[in-house]
């Protein structure tokens, strides 16, 4: 028996804040965390653009739960007993305030990662955890016997895995090594590349109110779209990749993708409008007479699409015409050629199988006394801090419950 001995693979949000629960939780552990790179906390320190969304203002589990294209199920029990608001408090209580904007996301009042980096790292070390760098996780043998990547072995009696998303640092390697299956990672939260004349020269553009479309995935995503130099991105977008990201990397990333630049309308709401404009307007230039609050320059460039000239008075639109306009607004397809990575968040679909952890503790159902928190699992969440948050969740879980299990 190793008593009290707890190790910790991973130097992430979720390792750290599962050491500090632990720690903070039991005197008696004895917390060490490995970290493989020589910077713990790194995506923490150049999340949301160097201010890190910590978390979000939406409180209810219930609600928060929809936020998780993976995983939000097996969170909902989990937000009762660790969710934003304690997210909050905790942090207040060491030394960071957080600000909510009016999109829901959480920012340090400072807008800068480094405090929240900071906090994690003091909070750690007055709990006593010991944290070692350029100091990975290599192998596991069952009961558990480590090998690190520095050739030292060492031994624990309970041992969590939060080495984040994705195949890199071999983490899922650790997880499959005691037993466990991984659904296979692929990436979610990407933009998509599209090369079509109808974008060519408009990047930066964006229309408020759009939905897009894969009708052959069943997938109905809405919101803000942004026009760039690859393609398209925007809320609506990343959205989305998220749901789609296993069916959409299963089609190596090409698909049609259908837009309407003018959601909620539907084609005949948007036909009628247009017929109302040339009745109402006859001699006025229809390049004019962008009446769906979309930018003029991609208005011009929709209507040459469906062959109308922006100079040409609506009188001489003919119905054809309009039609064509109404398909462009409301329904044009766009060929996808492949993804692009969304620079400001990306993290991993696929990961550690749920089933195979029991949410109320993050103990493996497979391996007692192994542990699991953060992007290793098989959940992903959409922008707005809601990574963070399922990492902050599933590390206080499994670091108390391995504080209580000693
Ligand atoms: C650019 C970017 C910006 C982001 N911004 C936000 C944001 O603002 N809000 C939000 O909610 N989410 C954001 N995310 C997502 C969020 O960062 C992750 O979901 C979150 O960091 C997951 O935490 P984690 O502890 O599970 O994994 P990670 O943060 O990835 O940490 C895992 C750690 O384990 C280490 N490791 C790997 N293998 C081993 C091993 N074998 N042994 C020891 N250590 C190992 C890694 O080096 C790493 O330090 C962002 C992601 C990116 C890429």
């Amino acid at each position: 028996m190793n008593n009290g001995r707890i190790m910790i693979a991973g130097g992430g949000a979720a390792g750290y804040f599962a050491a500090i629960a632990c720690a903070e939780a039991n005197p008696e552990a004895h917390v060490t965390l490995f970290e493989l790179t020589a910077q713990p906390l790194a995506k923490v320190r150049i999340s949301g653009g160097g201010r890190c969304n910590v978390t979000t203002a939406f409180t209810e589990p219930a609600d928060l739960v929809r936020y998780y294209p993976r995983g939000g199920r097996e969170l909902r029990g989990a937000f009762h007993r660790w969710g934003p608001v304690e997210t909050v408090r905790w942090f207040s209580a060491h030394g960071v305030e957080l600000k909510a904007q009016a999109d829901g996301r959480m920012f340090p009042v400072t807008d800068d990662s480094g405090p929240v980096v900071a906090c994690l790292q003091r909070a750690a070390a007055e709990a006593r955890v010991i944290v070692r760098t350029r100091c990975g996780v290599r192998t596991v043998r069952p009961g558990f016997a480590l090998e690190l990547t520095t050739g030292e072995t060492v031994a624990c009696d309970r041992l969590l895995i939060a080495t984040g998303g994705g195949k890199a640092g071999g983490g899922l390697e650790l997880a499959r090594q005691l037993g466990h299956t991984i659904a296979p990672p692929v990436p979610s939260l990407f933009t998509f590349q599209i090369e079509d004349p109808r974008l060519t020269g408009l990047a930066g553009l964006s229309a408020e109110h759009a939905e897009v479309r894969v009708p052959e995935m069943k997938l109905r995503e809405s919101g803000p779209l942004l026009i760039t130099h690859w393609g398209l991105s925007g809320p609506a977008i990343l959205k989305l990749s998220a749901w789609g990201a296993r069916l959409l990397h299963d089609r190596d990333y090409h698909f049609d993708l259908m837009v309407n630049w003018v959601a909620p309308r539907g084609i005949d709401e948007i036909l009628a409008e247009l017929v109302r404009l040339r009745t109402e307007h006859p001699r006025r230039h229809m390049g004019g007479g962008n009446s769906f609050g979309l930018s003029q320059r991609l208005w011009e460039r929709l209507a040459s699409a469906a062959g109308a000239e922006p100079a040409q008075p609506w009188t001489s639109v003919s119905n054809e015409v309009l039609k064509a306009l109404a398909g462009e607004l409301g329904c044009g397809k766009f060929p996808v050629s492949g993804k692009s990575l969304f620079k400001e968040e990306f993290v991993t679909c696929g990961g550690v199988r749920l089933e195979e952890v029991d949410f109320k503790t993050m103990e493996s159902r497979r391996s007692p006394g192994l542990y699991f928190a953060g992007e290793v699992l098989d959940i992903d969440g959409l922008t707005g801090g809601f990574n963070f948050q399922s990492a902050w969740t599933t590390g206080w879980l499994a670091g108390r419950a391995m504080a209580e299990a000693l």
